[in-house]
């Protein structure tokens, strides 16, 4: 598509969104009198309004059914999670059975790693990108740690070429396989936090697998931001968090994906707890844990309804919007049309005053931009703020936007980018 640098367009590419309704099913914050410009969906995905209403629901069944709400009322609390898993299926590209909501994203990985990193002999490393969500290395390097191992010996990090930003495939895939002997885990984001890089899933599982490890995935920024396939692309297990592009809340409710290959295997090491017993017998309270096939094996503690309630709100709006594909449409567009206007901005001033390190291909990334600022990020960025434009700040000069399809506008993006341009004239004034 042709972009055009003016409200007009975005104007007019507003008015054929698709998706237009839907931003008034979220509550979007205000900056003096006005909606503010949220482009930080990739932290806190904003509030849909029918979060409240579920809340408010499940409130009224423990005010009024107190601890029968486990058995009674239309949605009984002991099979509460299922009702989110067809769409979260969906959204994953899973079998229901192979997912399920649990925990939060980083306690989850440990417990996936408890049953997928199995270090024998030789076999001992873990393969992860270089420049991993901090949470992700502290997990990683405690859990090999955990084993008897030095970090510095057992985690492997793959790094960009000298004067590059992002990772490239076969790269990855042929660290892997130069290690192959010694990997006990692939661990990857699907997408990376700083660059906003969409990681080749289907290829680096394949890697893994081909190299005789397991293949595990940190989908915190994929999931509900680009299509997965993690059935077919054979990953081994994932986690995710639910309130970045799922939109369910601070703190929300996470949630793991365990590939149907390995449900029979009953005797998968893990760390138990009551929740992911046999549904069918779990309050018989007998002595020696059955797991549920799937997933559901995996949980530990009781459900923790309120947060499911959010994520059911969130999920909700997905499942009616036509899931993750659709999304995706407009969420590229958007984004493309965010980095014409910053490459406007550039050619402009006739120099690469902001550097995008998100890679150019659309298929490459998700609803991201990192934007490299050559000089004075930082006071672009609170006169961004200073107009009620909300992105993210990373030290030392990383400006990173996401347009949300779901909430955000084409004229959310051009203002932004407008802002932005203003900026210029005013810090180099
Ligand atoms: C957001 C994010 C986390 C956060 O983990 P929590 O346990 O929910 O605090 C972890 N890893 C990645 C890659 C993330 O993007």
């Amino acid at each position: 598509m042709e972009f055009v640098n003016s409200a007009d367009f975005a104007t007019h590419l507003d008015e054929q969104d698709e998706l237009k309704a839907f931003r008034n099913e979220f509550l979007i914050p205000q900056h003096q009198g006005k909606d503010m410009i949220y482009l930080c969906g990739n932290s806190l995905g904003l509030q849909p309004k029918a979060a409240q209403l579920e809340i408010s629901r499940q409130l009224a069944n423990w005010q009024n059914l107190a601890v029968e709400g486990w058995f009674q009322g239309s949605e009984p609390w002991l099979s509460y999670h299922q009702q989110l898993l067809p769409t979260l299926a969906g959204i994953m590209g899973a079998q229901p059975a192979e997912v399920t909501v649990m925990n939060s994203l980083t306690v989850n990985l440990h417990l996936l790693m408890v049953s997928f990193y199995k270090p024998e002999g030789k076999r001992f490393k873990i393969l992860m990108e270089g420049g991993a969500f901090p949470s992700d290395q502290y997990a990683v390097k405690s859990q090999v740690k955990f084993h008897g191992y030095d970090p510095k010996d057992a985690v492997i990090e793959v790094i960009p070429c000298e004067g590059e930003n992002t990772l490239r495939t076969e790269d990855i895939v042929a660290k892997i396989a130069q290690h192959a002997d010694e990997l006990a885990l692939v661990l990857f984001s699907g997408i990376n936090y700083y660059t906003g890089q969409f990681f080749d899933v289907q290829a680096i599982t394949a890697g893994a697998h081909r190299a005789g490890a397991y293949a595990g995935f940190d989908l915190a920024h994929a999931a509900g931001n680009v299509p997965l396939q993690l059935n077919n692309w054979g990953a081994d297990f994932a986690a995710w968090c639910s309130y970045k592009y799922m939109n369910s809340g601070p703190g929300g409710i996470s949630g793991i994906f365990v590939h149907q290959k390995h449900h029979a295997n009953k005797t998968f090491d893990r760390f138990a707890g009551w929740w992911g017993y046999r549904n069918d017998s779990r309050f018989k309270m007998a002595p020696g844990f059955e797991p549920e096939t799937g997933a559901e094996g995996w949980q530990v503690s009781t459900s923790p309804i309120l947060l499911m309630a959010t994520h059911k709100a969130a999920l909700d709006i997905v499942e009616r919007a036509g899931g993750v594909t659709v999304l995706r449409e407009k969420a590229i567009r958007l984004t493309a049309y965010l980095e014409f206007l910053i490459d406007d901005i550039n050619r402009e001033a006739g120099e690469e005053l902001f550097k995008i390190i998100t890679p150019r291909n659309a298929g490459e990334r998700g609803s991201q931009l990192s934007i490299i600022c050559k000089q004075n990020g930082k006071l672009f960025f609170d006169q961004l703020v200073k107009n009620g434009v909300l992105g993210d700040w990373r030290e030392p000069d990383v400006i990173r936007l996401s347009p949300v399809p779901l909430y955000n506008t084409f004229t959310d993006v051009y203002r932004a980018a407008r802002f932005l341009s203003d900026a210029v004239h005013h810090v180099s004034s």
